[in-house]
């Protein structure tokens, strides 16, 4: 860690504080020539990768966004919340193993299909319409025929 004021290579913590969900862990650090102060955010389980959307755009991984999208086909579901942090960090987890810094939305949707499954059907057709877009009615009834036979 050099220090942002003379590059001096050398610091020490001098107070370091966790956030309220730790996952965040501020560093107060003090520079050993300047003496001057400063902070450091560590960031657990740091995701740096671009996402590929369907339409050729493409964006910065956002773990809240992905959790929206959980959580709205979870809307009204007997799961909770934690529930749904485990599926994130579960997704998260596989796409790091990945190693690729660029994935697209619908391996990520798919992922999160895998955990759906078997959690909660309702859910999990509701992240497939979306996710998978179905194009007409009868693909998303082929969907939910697919998912009663493995019931
Ligand atoms: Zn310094």
């Amino acid at each position: 860690m050099l220090c942002p004021f003379c590059s001096h290579p050398e610091t020490k913590v001098i107070d370091s504080r966790e956030s309220s969900d730790g996952k965040v862990i501020r560093r107060r650090r003090e520079c050993l020539k300047c003496q001057k102060r400063f902070s450091t955010y560590e960031q657990l389980e740091l995701l740096n990768f671009t996402v590929l959307k369907k339409d050729g755009r493409k964006e910065d991984y956002n773990r809240e966004k992905l959790e929206t999208g959980i959580k709205k086909a979870l809307e009204k579901r007997p799961v909770d919340d934690k529930k749904i942090d485990e599926i994130v960090d579960e997704v998260e987890f596989r796409l790091q193993q990945k190693g690729n810094c660029e994935v697209s939305s619908k391996e990520i949707g798919n992922l999160v299909l895998e955990k759906l499954k078997g959690l909660d059907d309702v859910a999990y057709l509701r992240f497939a319409s979306v996710y998978k877009s179905f194009g007409s009615a009868d693909s998303f009834k082929k969907e939910a025929e697919k998912l009663s036979h493995n019931s």
